[in-house]
């Protein structure tokens, strides 16, 4: 094993930065009180959700009252597809959800739920192979039972940013509610909900340096749906259980430092983005870049596909070398399944099982880059050597 350690896997999740931390620490052991108690100790505790509420809301040009605090994104996502599919059919509005194949499994295993329990009806629209969503295909899926689209602002694995603002603006013009999932897009581009008619956004704080298990739903104001959470009246009564109040402090704390430096952060992470993309496919022949060019995909995203060797090796290859990357989201990694993404992009199985993603973030330093540079391209011819894909797709290419 190597001594060396790269991280490029913060799509992932990230390391709690040490500002968020010291931010998070007096609310676990000096500042306990629960929020809802009436003495004014638990007024601290109050305070300082509030004030997360605050950073949270500013961050995204939203309202106060607009930002629910959650209990991670995937929660969010569940709570924005079964709350509204559930409200609307109820009040006879129509029982019909848009979304794409290419979500996170937050929103395809629920939107799979709600159409196999519950008998809702849900379209999933197919990409180009960018991986971006066509307001084409949108507008002919629509019906007069469509009740809720949901369109993920950028893809987790292949980085693309969709046309958030054109899916909004089509929504709101045809009574529509639209909901984002911006977990990965919150924590590298600037969004404003209100100038691109989003009307639901999740997040999470464990992709933007803030701790793990904590999230929060957009709900634009006067929106009202179905509650996910039944209890307690936490959260104005729309989504009970006791605050993780070190969790949201962590989360404010975190949007805020991330909205701070986030133009210079953006720019920075895409120069060595481009170092590693060019560098990549300069080096190793037949490597394929998946996903959008330049401003089409998130700042740290780099995801490839090596013909003829399969990405679950080279990552334990590279995690010899202490490079630490992924071949697809988190949860996927677990499944020998190519990913769906990929295969809505239109890659074959092959390409699909010999992808490698590298996400870069605030910590990535040059020299991190110039090693995966370094030791990638061996790794890959050697694997390679060793493979009979690899020999019969050199036997075609030559046919
Ligand atoms: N949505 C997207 C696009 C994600 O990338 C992830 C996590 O990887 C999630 C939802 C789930 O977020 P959480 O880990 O906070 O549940």
């Amino acid at each position: 094993m190597a001594d060396k350690k790269v991280y490029l896997d913060y799509t992932a999740t990230t390391p709690v930065s040490p500002e968020v931390l010291d931010a998070m620490l007096p609310y676990f052991s000096e500042i306990y009180g629960n929020p809802s108690s009436v003495y004014s100790f638990s007024q601290a505790s109050r305070a300082a959700i509030e004030k997360a509420r605050a950073q949270v809301a500013s961050a995204l040009n939203a309202e106060l009252n607009e930002i629910y605090f959650t209990s991670s994104g995937t929660e969010a996502d569940n709570w924005a597809l079964k709350g509204v599919l559930e409200r609307m059919r109820n009040a006879g509005k129509g029982d019909e959800l848009i979304t794409t194949q290419i979500e996170h499994h937050a929103i395809l295993h629920t939107a799979k739920y709600l159409e196999k329990i519950n008998n809702f009806k849900v379209k999933y629209l197919p990409v180009d192979d960018c991986g971006r969503v066509r307001l084409e295909d949108l507008k002919a899926a629509v019906t007069d039972r469509t009740v809720l689209v949901s369109v993920m602002f950028a893809n987790n694995e292949v980085g693309t940013i969709e046309p958030v603002g054109e899916i909004g603006a089509f929504c709101r013009e045809h009574n529509i509610l639209f909901h984002t999932d911006a977990v990965q897009a919150a924590a590298h581009l600037d969004i404003d909900v209100k100038a691109l008619n989003i009307d639901l956004m999740s997040m999470s704080a464990h992709k933007m340096y803030g701790p793990k298990g904590v999230g929060a739903l957009y709900i634009r104001n006067p929106i009202r749906f179905e509650n996910f959470m039944h209890g307690g009246a936490q959260e104005r009564g729309r989504r009970a259980s006791t605050e993780n109040i070190a969790g949201i402090v962590g989360f404010g704390a975190a949007m805020e430092i991330l909205k701070s430096r986030l133009p210079e952060d953006a720019a920075r992470m895409a120069k060595l983005r481009d170092k590693l993309i060019a560098g990549i496919l300069a080096r190793i022949p037949h490597a394929k870049l998946n996903g959008a060019e330049g401003n089409g995909r998130l700042p740290n995203n780099a995801n490839f596909s090596f013909i003829g060797v399969e990405g679950e090796t080279l990552l334990l290859d590279l995690d010899m070398k202490g490079i630490c990357a992924s071949t697809g989201s988190a949860c996927s990694s677990e499944s020998l399944d190519p990913s769906h993404v990929l295969l809505a992009l239109g890659l074959t199985h092959e390409m699909a099982h010999g992808s490698l993603r590298f996400t870069l973030g605030r910590y990535t330093a040059e020299d991190d880059i110039d090693y995966v540079l370094d030791v990638l391209p061996e790794i890959v011819a050697r694997r390679r050597a060793m493979s009979p894909l690899w020999e019969d797709y050199l036997k075609n290419l030559n046919k």
